[in-house]
């Protein structure tokens, strides 16, 4: 089973990806929080992509392919995936459906949010260095609560660079909205809705 995770950046994605493949008993490909943990790490790919995260721009798509693929293949033992952030162009969403045999990609699950909200969800979150997983600045704990990591604001998610995410989303992912509809593969949520509620509709979608 293959499900790809599509949104603009502070749709919640990562928190629904986790909740999605622990629930199917499939694993979480992240593409973000594999190129933070390259970054972490200093490997070549870290250092190539820290200049083009740094500004909020999309990483090239000949290294973030190369990236996901290698992931793909060494989960292919697993019952399948949740994809979370990836494809994010037209070229990516290309090579992976030239990467894959069989029916393909099961579903693609949009999770819609309009601008505004996302600009206030992004400007006011801090991450789990360890686990990545994200708070609100003003309802965090002081580490951590899943693993006592320590909360951090990414570079990313300064306003200068939150307003260039939201717009390169807008011009070179959202096109996928139309590539997946036009598929039949497309089903959108309602992504401004509380957290549970975005599960409950996506757990449904799924099941659907
Ligand atoms: P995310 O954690 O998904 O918000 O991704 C953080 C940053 O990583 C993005 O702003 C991009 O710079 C980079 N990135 C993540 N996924 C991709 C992708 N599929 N293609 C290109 N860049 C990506």
């Amino acid at each position: 089973m293959l499900i790809v995770l599509l949104g603009p950046p502070g749709a919640g994605k990562g928190t629904q990806a986790k909740t999605l493949a622990e629930t199917l008993n499939v694993v979480h490909i992240a593409s973000g929080d594999l190129l933070r943990d390259h970054q972490a790490r200093g490997t070549d790919l870290g250092l190539q992509a820290r200049s083009y995260m740094e500004k909020g721009e999309l990483v090239p798509d000949d290294l973030v392919i190369r990236m996901i693929l290698d992931r793909m293949s060494e989960e292919s033992g697993r019952q399948g995936a949740v994809l979370d952030g990836f494809p994010r162009t037209l070229t990516q969403a290309e090579a992976l459906e030239a990467s894959l045999e069989g029916p393909g990609i099961d579903q693609v699950l949009y999770i819609a949010v309009p601008a505004d909200e996302l600009v206030r969800r992004l400007g006011g979150r801090v991450i789990c260095r360890s686990c990545q997983r994200p708070y609100q600045q003003d309802s965090a704990p002081e580490r951590c609560a899943d693993c006592g990591g320590e909360l951090y604001q990414r570079d990313d998610d300064r306003p200068e660079a939150v307003q260039n995410r939201i717009q390169v989303y807008e011009a070179q992912t959202f096109p996928l909205v139309e590539h997946y509809r036009s598929q039949g593969k497309l089903k959108e949520l309602d992504g401004a809705q509380a957290i549970e509620a975005v599960t409950r509709d996506l757990l449904a979608a799924v099941a659907a």
